[in-house]
C-alpha cells in the first residue's frame, strides 16, 4: 500500500509531460490534426495549428483558446506550398523561439478505382501532399530541431498502408512509404537525437472517412474487420502521438503504432 501511494504521490506531482515543448501539427484545424494539437496544448506544449483555410484556422483557434488553450496560435499553411511552409517555420521560430515537435498528418485522396486507373496528374497530387510534403516539412523543420538539441517527429500514415483498403489504391501506397520514411529517417537522425515515429490509424471517425462510415450499410462493412466492433475516434490517435513526442518515448525511434481496434494487419 505505501509503495503504491508513493508512486501516485510522484506522478500526481510531474510537470505536464510536454510543458516547455513547441510543436507543429500540419492539417490541424479538424479531425485527427485537431485533436492530436489539442492533446499536446493539453499535455503542456505550446502549439502552432495549421490548414488551408483561414476561418477553419480561426474557428480552431477559437475553440482550444475557449478550452482554456491559449498557448496556441495559426495560420494558414497548405503543407505542399513551399511559401506557406516558410511562413509557419517563421511564425513557430518568431513566437515560440524553436521547435522541438512536428506532427506531419495531412493527406488527400481524390482517387477511387483500381490503382493502375489512377490518373498521372491525381498520383502526383497524393504523393505531393501525402509523401513529399511530410518530407519537405521534416527537411525545413531538422535545423529548428537541431538547434534545440534533438526532438521528435511523427508521422501520420493509416491501416491503409499496411493493408490495402479496396479502391484507394494509390492513397495506400502513400501511406506505405510513410511508413519506409519513418524508418530511413530515424536511422539518419538518431545521431542528432532527433527521434522519428508515425501512427497508422485505422478507421476513425471524421469527415475524411465519411464515406466509409456515414450509412449503416458502410459502417457494417467496416465494423467486420475490427475485433472491437466500433469505429476510433480522433482522440484516441492523440494520446499515441502525445506519448511518441514525450520524454516517456525517449528509447523508441523508428516506430509505427497502429491504432486499428484490433484489425488484422501487416505488410
Ligand atoms: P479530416 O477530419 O478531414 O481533417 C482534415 C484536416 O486537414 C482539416 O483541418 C483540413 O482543413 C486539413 N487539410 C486538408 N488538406 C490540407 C492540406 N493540403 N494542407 C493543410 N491542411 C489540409 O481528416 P482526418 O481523418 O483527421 O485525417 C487526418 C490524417 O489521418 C490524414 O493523414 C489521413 O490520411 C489519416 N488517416 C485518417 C483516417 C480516418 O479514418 N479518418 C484513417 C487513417 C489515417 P482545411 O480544409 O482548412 O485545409
Amino acid at each position: 500500500m505505501a509503495s503504491s501511494f508513493n508512486i501516485v504521490r510522484g506522478l500526481s506531482s510531474l510537470a505536464p509531460r510536454l510543458s516547455g515543448k513547441v510543436a507543429v501539427v500540419t492539417a490541424s484545424t479538424d479531425g485527427i490534426g485537431y485533436a492530436i494539437a489539442r492533446r499536446l496544448a493539453q499535455e503542456g506544449a505550446k502549439v502552432v495549428i495549421s490548414s488551408r483555410k483561414e476561418k477553419n484556422v480561426q474557428k480552431a483557434l477559437e475553440k482550444l483558446h475557449q478550452d482554456g488553450l491559449k498557448e496556441t496560435i495559426g495560420l494558414p499553411c497548405h503543407v505542399a506550398n513551399k511559401e506557406d511552409r516558410a511562413k509557419l517555420f517563421n511564425l513557430v521560430s518568431e513566437k515560440f523561439g524553436g521547435l522541438d515537435i512536428l506532427v506531419s498528418n495531412a493527406a488527400v485522396n481524390p482517387a477511387v478505382g483500381d490503382v493502375y486507373d489512377c490518373p498521372e496528374d491525381v498520383w502526383d497530387k497524393i504523393f505531393e501532399v501525402n509523401v513529399k510534403a511530410a518530407f519537405m516539412l521534416s527537411k525545413e523543420a531538422i535545423p529548428l530541431l537541431r538547434k534545440r538539441g534533438g526532438g521528435s517527429i511523427v508521422y501520420v500514415s493509416s491501416i491503409a498502408g499496411y493493408q490495402p483498403i479496396s479502391l484507394l489504391g494509390a492513397y495506400s501506397v502513400s501511406k506505405t512509404t510513410l511508413l519506409g520514411l519513418t524508418r530511413v529517417g530515424s536511422l539518419d537522425l538518431a545521431k542528432d537525437n532527433i527521434r522519428v515515429n508515425c501512427v497508422a490509424p485505422g478507421i476513425i471517425e471524421t469527415k475524411f472517412s465519411s464515406a466509409l462510415t456515414e450509412t449503416e450499410s458502410a459502417r457494417e462493412i467496416v465494423l467486420n474487420n475490427v475485433p472491437m466492433r466500433r469505429i476510433g475516434k480522433p482522440d484516441e490517435i492523440s494520446g499515441a502521438v502525445a506519448f511518441l513526442c514525450s520524454d516517456d518515448a525517449s528509447y523508441i525511434t523508428g516506430e509505427t503504432i497502429l491504432i486499428t481496434g484490433g484489425t488484422p494487419c501487416r505488410l
